[in-house]
């Protein structure tokens, strides 16, 4: 509610332009662009392949942040409108939204009050159609696995030690763990299986992390889908599934351009979780931002511990991306939560307990700074229960610690509450001091790098692998797959991985439970804690409120 107005009553208030005319703006040839109704466009990047990536890279970030989300996207976007009011050329790089937190419990992932990307619905429900096609690439490589098996298993794929998942876009722990193949011989093969939520899959990994379809078309060949009866890997490739996946993504590689409620242009593409997957949009999305605009924002899921960690030890690497500038946001509520105080609690003034909560803020602005060498700005995102007092201890903290701060009204007050921030962001990106460094070299055996990312990153005394992700570990290892980078599976709830340790946690360890290739994405994943690749409604959904006026309109959607 911005005055009080819920999200989706301003975005269905907006004058949106016809989005030839966004694109034109961009100067895109009318050639490059495929529209998808008025508002909505692929656009065909093949035009762009010589250009040089000539804009400034803007990595948002956040602080450990609270269940309801701190306000990355929606300064994403509010930063992207208050650049273009001073004459930049700023462009949006954003995920798509999955459906799981959209009718789970945070809602949509298309802004908020005045800084959102419209059109708000069709973002926030089937947009384009890309999560359904990486569902059904997903699918189609689990039903050709199946298939061989029944058809005769010439490849010897044993059915115990079949890696592959099935995949929806939904949160429904249901199906976190199902026997497939009953009714008898006639109906398939009966075994363990299981579905992982689309964002976590995968598929939408490599997707992301793609140049081209070429490259695409590769990395789904590569992945491993289990093991034979010999304990050799299994790949898509051996299967010649590749080829059928690549086609079902053919037209959802291309990114999608729709715009903010100020007329800002925006790609939104693709849409890994942070927590569970590498939480950043595709590469061929940025890449597209930072040739066609002078600045180009994109956001990282979650705190900086996991998506800006994962920005830059594997998106980063993969497309040879660096940062000019990161922008952390930060929230009086989530600050106090982190000073102790409890989630129904946050709206009330409790300076001390910011001020107990500012150590979390320190953390991530050292990470960032210290470890990646970006320069760093603190967006406090101005909540309207914020006080005033609250407010200067923030700023207070970070002038203490030299580092810059602005405080970002784009929610209530859209690009021009942004302007502040905007100016600080120039400044930084001009004064050009940003020396990316990872936080790992990817020749590293997998425990030191896991040592590394736990101690230097979350603060961590050491990290501890179960006998399972011991035995695992040695096998990714002899299998050649110990150089890849890692993608960190952890609650984003804690820098730790157990979701109740607030703060700036010290003295714990971090629990490796499972560990597994992912060859196509070119990551190892390590699922850490209780961390679940297929998460669950809570008791009351967030669906349990949306519906459709007699007229079309959809309600209830935030
Ligand atoms: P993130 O990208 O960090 O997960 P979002 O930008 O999606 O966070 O915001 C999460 C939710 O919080 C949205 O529903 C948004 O409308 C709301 N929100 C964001 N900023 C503010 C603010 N300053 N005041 C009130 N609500 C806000
Ligand atoms: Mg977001």
């Amino acid at each position: 509610m911005a005055g009080n107005k819920s999200d989706i009553e301003i975005a269905q208030e907006a004058h949106l332009k016809p989005i030839v005319d966004v694109a034109a703006d961009l100067g895109l040839e009318a050639t490059s662009l495929e529209p998808y109704g008025r508002y909505k466009a692929k656009i065909n990047v093949d035009a762009l392949a010589s250009r040089p990536r000539a804009g400034k890279l803007v990595l948002v970030s956040a602080i450990t942040p609270t269940p309801a989300g701190e306000g990355k996207t929606t300064t994403s976007v509010g930063l992207a409108d208050a650049l273009r009011r001073l004459k930049k050329r700023a462009v949006l790089a954003l995920r798509e939204p999955s459906l799981g937190p959209v009718f789970g419990i945070k809602g949509g992932a298309a802004g908020g009050g005045y800084a959102q990307v419209v059109p708000m619905e069709d973002i926030n429900l089937h947009f384009t159609g890309d999560f359904h096609a990486i569902g059904a690439a997903n699918n189609l490589l689990a039903a050709i696995i199946d298939n061989h098996i029944k058809q005769g298993n010439e490849l010897h794929i044993d059915p115990r030690r079949i890696t592959w998942r099935r995949a929806v876009d939904m949160n429904d722990r249901q199906l976190r763990h199902i026997v497939s193949g009953l009714g008898g011989v006639a109906h398939g093969v009966v075994r363990e299986d299981g579905f992982d939520i689309t964002v976590a899959s995968e598929v939408m990994a490599a997707f992301c992390l793609s140049a081209d379809l070429a490259d695409l078309k590769a990395r789904l060949g590569r992945m491993v889908i289990g093991s034979t009866y010999e304990g050799a890997p299994v790949t898509a490739h051996d299967l010649s599934a590749e080829g059928a996946m690549t086609a079902l993504l053919k037209d959802a590689i291309k990114p999608n351009l729709v715009q903010t409620l100020e007329g800002t242009p925006a790609l939104m593409h693709g849409g890994p979780f942070a927590n569970i997957a590498h939480g950043c949009n595709s590469i061929i999305a940025t890449d597209c931002a930072l040739k066609l605009g002078e600045y180009a924002v994109t956001e990282a899921g979650f705190g900086a511990d996991l998506g800006a960690e994962k920005f830059c030890d594997i998106a980063c690497r993969a497309a040879g991306f660096t940062p000019s500038v990161c922008v952390l946001v930060a929230t009086v509520r989530a600050l106090k939560m982190h000073g102790g105080v409890a989630k129904d609690a946050l709206a009330q003034e409790d300076v001390e307990a910011v001020v107990a909560g500012l150590p979390n803020l320190e953390r991530h602005i050292a990470n960032m700074s210290d470890v990646f060498g970006l320069p760093v700005v603190v967006a406090i995102n101005a909540f309207p229960t914020d006080t005033a007092k609250e407010l200067d201890a923030v700023k207070a903290a970070c002038s203490n610690l030299g580092v810059s701060v602005a405080l970002s009204e784009v929610w209530a007050r859209g690009g021009a509450g942004g302007e502040d921030l905007a100016r600080e962001v120039i400044r930084l990106a001009e004064e050009d001091q940003a020396e990316l460094t990872y936080c790992y070299d990817t020749e590293l055996d997998i425990r030191t790098k896991l040592q590394q990312i736990v101690q230097k990153i979350y603060g961590a005394r050491d990290v501890e692998l179960t006998p399972s992700a011991t035995r695992q570990l040695a096998q990714i290892e002899e299998r050649g797959f110990g150089n890849l980078p890692l993608c960190m599976a952890k609650t984003q709830y804690s820098f730790s991985d157990n979701a109740r340790l607030l703060g700036a946690p010290s003295d714990f360890t971090v629990t490796v439970r499972e560990l597994k290739v992912a060859a196509g994405a070119g990551f190892v994943v390590a699922l850490t804690g209780a961390i679940m690749t297929m998460p669950g409604l809570p008791k009351h959904p967030a669906a349990e409120r949306i519906d459709v006026l007699p007229d079309g309109r959809i309600v209830g959607l935030f």
